[in-house]
């Protein structure tokens, strides 16, 4: 029978195990106020998320919405959808990667978090 993992297969998969278990402990609590959004680990674009209005921007067949406090990836060309089940972000540090199309989407602080505004 054929193996079906490696030994560095299986280290791997340790450590993305690992890395979910200290980033559930260390789970971001500080809103983010903008968002990095990269394509093939180069940064793209950086985009402010606390704008009033959501507005949206289609990369490599990647559609990420972001405004109101908040990111996320409503479409996307790939097939597994991991990216778009990724949900809405908001804190900082959280991402959602779409891996086929080499899409990510990091929520950042820049420190100029000034208290959101309530209107209307
Ligand atoms: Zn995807």
């Amino acid at each position: 029978m054929k193996k079906l993992f490696t030994k560095w297969d299986f280290i791997i998969i340790l450590i993305c195990l690992c890395l979910s278990v200290l980033l559930f402990a260390l789970r971001p609590n500080e809103n983010g106020n903008e968002a990095v959004i990269r394509v093939d680990g180069k940064e793209y674009k950086t985009v402010d998320i606390n704008g009033a209005d959501t507005d949206e921007i289609t990369v490599n067949g990647v559609t990420v919405v972001y405004g109101g406090g908040e990111i996320y990836i409503k479409d996307s060309s790939c097939r597994d959808k991991i990216c778009v089940n990724a949900g809405h972000l908001s804190k900082k540090g959280q991402s959602a990667v779409c891996a086929p199309s080499r899409v990510s989407v990091e929520i950042k602080n820049n420190g100029k978090n000034a208290p959101r505004a309530v209107t209307g």
